[in-house]
C-alpha cells in the first residue's frame, strides 16, 4: 500500500507516525509545503482544551482526549520524554468574570490534580482574582517533538518531501491512501467555508526561573517549555489571516503578562511569533471519502481544523482517521 500524508505539522507527523506503527508493509511518505516553519512551531504546547472543542459526537471527541493525553503521557514516562519535548506541567488558571473560566469541561476527570486554588496561592501572582484554580497536566514543546518526530519517521522508513500540492487529486494517481492535515492550507484545498483563523501572537523570552503556568484573564497566559523559554500571550483574533507582527499587541501581551507576574519585568524576549489557528466551526474534521483523478482512485482521510487544541489533541485524531482508513480499506476490498 501507498500512503502519502499531507502536512508537516504536529497533526501530519503524529499521523504519520500512527501509520508507521499500524501499516508494516507500506511505503509512507509526508509531503508538505515546509516542515519548518508551521502553525504548530508557534503553539504554547499545553494540554488544556476548552468545554467548546468539538469532534463529531459527544463520546468521540472524550476519546480523542483520553486517547491523545495517554499518548503523551506514555512519551513522559519513557527516556525519550526530554527529547520528544514532553513532560507534565502544574499550574494556575484565574478569573473574575465568571467560574467557568477556571474550569475545564473535559480534562477535571482526566488529568491528575484540578482543585480549586487556595488563598495562599491566590497571592502568588497580583490581581484581586475572585476564581482560581490548580491543575497538573503536560506540555509538548514542538520545537522539540517535530524533529523528534520527523527522526523517528525517517529511522522507520517515511520519506519526507517538500512538495505545495494544488490539489490532492494530484496524489490520486500514484497512492492508494492519502491523509489530509493541512491545518489551515485546507481552507484552500478543500474549499472549507467553515475553517476560519484565529490569528495568535505570542511572545517567547528567557525566564528560566518560571517553573509554572499562569493564566489570566483576556487571552493572557504564561506557559513555561523547556530550556528557559517561557511562552507570553496572546491573542485570538477571529477570521483574520495577516501574520505580520502588531506591535501593539506586543505591548499589551507584555503588560498584562509583567503585571500578572511581575518577576518577568527583567525576561529578556527570544522571539515574537504569529500564528494562524486552523479554526473550524462545528468541528475538527476527521472524515473518509474516496478521491478519483481519471481512472485512478484513493481513499482520502481528512484530519484538520483543530484551532487552538491542535498539539494536544493530535494523537487522538490521527488514532480515529487511521481508524477511519482502515475500515474504509476493508469494505473497498469486500466489495472487489
Ligand atoms: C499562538 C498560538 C498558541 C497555541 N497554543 C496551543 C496550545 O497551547 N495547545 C494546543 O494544543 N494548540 C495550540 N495552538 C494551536 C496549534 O498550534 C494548532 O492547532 C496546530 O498547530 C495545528 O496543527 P496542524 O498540523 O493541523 O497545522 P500546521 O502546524 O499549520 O501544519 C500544516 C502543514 O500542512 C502543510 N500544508 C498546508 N497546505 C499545504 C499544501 N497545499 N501542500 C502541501 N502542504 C501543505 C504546511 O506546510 C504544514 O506543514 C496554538 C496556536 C497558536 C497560533
Amino acid at each position: 500500500m501507498k500512503v502519502a500524508i499531507v502536512g508537516g505539522g504536529v497533526v501530519g507527523l503524529t499521523t504519520a507516525l500512527q501509520l508507521q506503527q499500524e501499516l508494516h508493509n507500506a511505503e509512507i511518505t509526508v509531503f508538505a509545503s515546509d516542515f519548518d516553519r508551521t502553525v504548530s512551531h508557534v503553539a504554547a504546547g499545553i494540554f488544556r482544551i476548552s468545554s467548546s472543542y468539538s469532534g463529531p459526537t459527544e463520546n468521540i471527541t472524550k476519546e480523542w482526549i483520553r486517547d491523545s493525553y495517554e499518548y503523551y503521557d506514555d512519551i513522559r514516562k519513557t527516556r525519550e520524554a526530554s527529547l520528544a519535548g514532553v513532560t507534565s506541567i502544574s499550574g494556575y488558571i484565574f478569573a473574575n468574570s465568571s467560574v467557568e473560566t477556571v474550569k475545564s469541561y473535559w480534562l477535571e476527570d482526566l488529568v491528575p490534580v484540578y482543585r480549586r486554588a487556595t488563598d495562599e496561592e491566590f497571592r502568588l501572582v497580583e490581581g484581586n482574582w475572585k476564581y482560581g484554580s490548580f491543575l497538573t497536566t503536560l506540555l509538548t514543546d514542538c520545537k522539540l517533538y517535530l524533529p523528534w518526530a520527523r527522526r523517528k519517521l525517517q529511522e522507520g522508513g517515511t520519506k519526507l518531501t517538500i512538495r505545495k500540492l494544488n490539489s490532492l487529486a494530484e496524489l490520486a494517481t500514484d497512492w492508494d491512501l492519502i491523509m489530509n492535515c493541512t491545518g489551515f492550507g485546507a481552507r484552500t484545498l478543500c474549499n472549507d467555508r467553515c475553517l476560519v483563523s484565529l490569528r495568535g501572537q505570542v511572545i517567547k523570552v528567557h525566564a528560566p526561573w518560571i517553573k509554572t503556568f499562569f493564566y489570566g484573564e483576556l487571552n493572557t497566559y504564561i506557559i513555561p517549555r523547556f530550556n528557559g523559554v517561557v511562552t507570553l500571550g496572546g491573542t485570538r483574533s477571529f477570521d483574520c489571516d495577516n501574520i505580520s507582527l502588531c506591535r501593539h499587541e506586543s505591548t499589551a501581551i507584555r503588560e498584562r503578562c509583567d503585571y500578572l507576574v511581575p518577576s518577568l519585568k527583567k525576561a529578556t524576549v527570544l522571539q515574537e511569533e504569529v500564528g494562524l489557528r486552523p479554526h473550524r466551526e462545528n468541528n475538527v474534521r476527521v472524515e473518509a471519502e474516496r478521491i478519483t483523478n481519471g481512472h485512478s482512485k484513493a481513499i482520502l482521510v481528512h484530519n484538520y481544523g483543530h484551532g487552538g487544541y491542535g498539539v494536544c489533541t493530535a494523537p487522538g485524531t490521527a488514532k480515529y482517521a487511521v481508524q477511519l482508513a482502515k475500515e474504509m480499506h476493508r469494505s473497498s476490498v469486500a466489495k472487489l
